[in-house]
Protein backbone atom coordinates (compact mmCIF):
# COMPACT_ATOMS: atom_id res chain seq x y z
CA UNK A 1 0.00 0.00 0.00
CA UNK A 2 1.89 3.09 -1.24
CA UNK A 3 -0.23 5.27 0.44
CA UNK A 4 1.33 4.34 3.10
CA UNK A 5 4.79 6.58 2.43
CA UNK A 6 2.13 9.19 0.99
CA UNK A 7 0.88 9.92 4.02
CA UNK A 8 4.10 9.36 6.19
CA UNK A 9 5.90 12.34 3.62
CA UNK A 10 2.82 14.57 4.11
CA UNK A 11 2.22 14.50 7.92
CA UNK A 12 6.43 15.13 7.97
CA UNK A 13 5.86 18.04 5.40
CA UNK A 14 3.20 19.50 7.51
CA UNK A 15 5.28 19.20 10.59
CA UNK A 16 8.23 21.27 9.01
CA UNK A 17 6.07 23.90 7.20
CA UNK A 18 4.19 24.43 10.80
CA UNK A 19 8.14 24.87 12.44
CA UNK A 20 8.86 26.59 9.87
CA UNK A 21 5.91 29.30 10.27
CA UNK A 22 7.21 30.15 13.88
CA UNK A 23 4.04 28.51 15.20
CA UNK A 24 4.02 25.54 18.00
CA UNK A 25 0.18 24.58 17.96
CA UNK A 26 -0.90 21.85 16.39
CA UNK A 27 -2.84 20.70 13.48
CA UNK A 28 -6.89 20.87 13.57
CA UNK A 29 -7.96 20.84 9.76
CA UNK A 30 -6.19 19.52 7.15
CA UNK A 31 -6.89 19.56 3.49
CA UNK A 32 -5.61 17.55 0.77
CA UNK A 33 -6.69 17.43 -3.13
CA UNK A 34 -7.01 13.37 -4.51
CA UNK A 35 -7.56 12.94 -8.27
CA UNK A 36 -9.15 10.62 -9.36
CA UNK A 37 -6.60 9.30 -12.14
CA UNK A 38 -3.48 9.72 -9.22
CA UNK A 39 -3.71 5.89 -8.33
CA UNK A 40 -4.32 6.91 -4.67
CA UNK A 41 -7.28 5.30 -2.60
CA UNK A 42 -8.66 7.64 -0.35
CA UNK A 43 -10.11 4.91 1.92
CA UNK A 44 -6.50 4.30 1.84
CA UNK A 45 -4.73 7.29 3.00
CA UNK A 46 -7.57 8.14 5.43
CA UNK A 47 -6.53 4.45 6.87
CA UNK A 48 -2.61 5.45 6.81
CA UNK A 49 -3.68 9.09 8.30
CA UNK A 50 -5.48 7.21 11.26
CA UNK A 51 -2.32 4.69 11.89
CA UNK A 52 0.34 7.28 11.17
CA UNK A 53 -1.19 10.82 13.11
CA UNK A 54 -0.78 10.09 16.53
CA UNK A 55 2.08 11.31 18.21
CA UNK A 56 2.59 13.48 15.91
CA UNK A 57 1.38 17.53 15.08
CA UNK A 58 -1.71 16.19 13.37
CA UNK A 59 -2.90 14.18 16.33
CA UNK A 60 -6.70 14.72 16.36
CA UNK A 61 -6.11 16.86 13.05
CA UNK A 62 -9.64 16.55 11.02
CA UNK A 63 -8.63 15.17 7.58
CA UNK A 64 -10.55 16.75 4.74
CA UNK A 65 -9.59 15.34 1.69
CA UNK A 66 -11.51 16.38 -1.42
CA UNK A 67 -11.22 14.56 -4.93
CA UNK A 68 -10.33 16.17 -7.96
CA UNK A 69 -12.65 15.22 -10.84
CA UNK A 70 -10.86 13.84 -14.57
CA UNK A 71 -12.70 14.07 -17.87
CA UNK A 72 -12.08 12.52 -20.75
CA UNK A 73 -11.79 14.14 -23.91
CA UNK A 74 -12.52 12.68 -27.37
CA UNK A 75 -10.90 13.73 -30.43
CA UNK A 76 -13.93 11.60 -32.94
CA UNK A 77 -17.33 13.15 -31.44
CA UNK A 78 -15.28 16.14 -28.94
CA UNK A 79 -17.23 14.64 -26.24
CA UNK A 80 -16.34 15.74 -22.88
CA UNK A 81 -17.43 12.85 -20.31
CA UNK A 82 -16.45 13.00 -16.68
CA UNK A 83 -14.72 9.29 -15.13
CA UNK A 84 -13.79 8.01 -12.12
CA UNK A 85 -10.90 6.20 -13.82
CA UNK A 86 -8.92 5.63 -16.60
CA UNK A 87 -10.89 4.31 -19.50
CA UNK A 88 -9.22 2.95 -22.69
CA UNK A 89 -11.82 4.26 -25.11
CA UNK A 90 -13.98 7.35 -25.50
CA UNK A 91 -17.66 6.10 -23.22
CA UNK A 92 -19.85 7.95 -25.91
CA UNK A 93 -18.82 6.75 -28.80
CA UNK A 94 -16.43 4.25 -27.89
CA UNK A 95 -13.25 5.68 -30.19
CA UNK A 96 -9.80 5.23 -28.93
CA UNK A 97 -8.78 8.86 -29.76
CA UNK A 98 -9.11 10.10 -26.25
CA UNK A 99 -7.01 12.09 -24.19
CA UNK A 100 -7.30 12.92 -20.20
CA UNK A 101 -7.68 15.80 -18.28
CA UNK A 102 -7.27 16.63 -14.57
CA UNK A 103 -7.75 14.36 -11.92
CA UNK A 104 -4.00 13.23 -11.49
CA UNK A 105 -3.05 15.75 -9.39
CA UNK A 106 -2.29 14.71 -5.36
CA UNK A 107 -1.61 17.91 -2.70
CA UNK A 108 -1.85 19.53 0.21
CA UNK A 109 -4.28 22.16 0.18
CA UNK A 110 -3.96 24.25 3.51
CA UNK A 111 -3.20 23.71 6.86
CA UNK A 112 -5.42 25.41 9.99
CA UNK A 113 -3.38 25.77 13.58
CA UNK A 114 -4.30 26.36 16.67
CA UNK A 115 -1.89 27.43 19.32
ZN1 LIG B 1 -16.22 9.94 -28.50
Amino acid sequence: MHELSIVDAMIKQVEREVRESGHDGHVVHLDIVIGRLSGVNVDSVRFAFDLLSPDTLLEQSDLRITESKAVCLCEACESRTEIDDFVAACPACGSEKITFEGGQDLFLDSIELVD
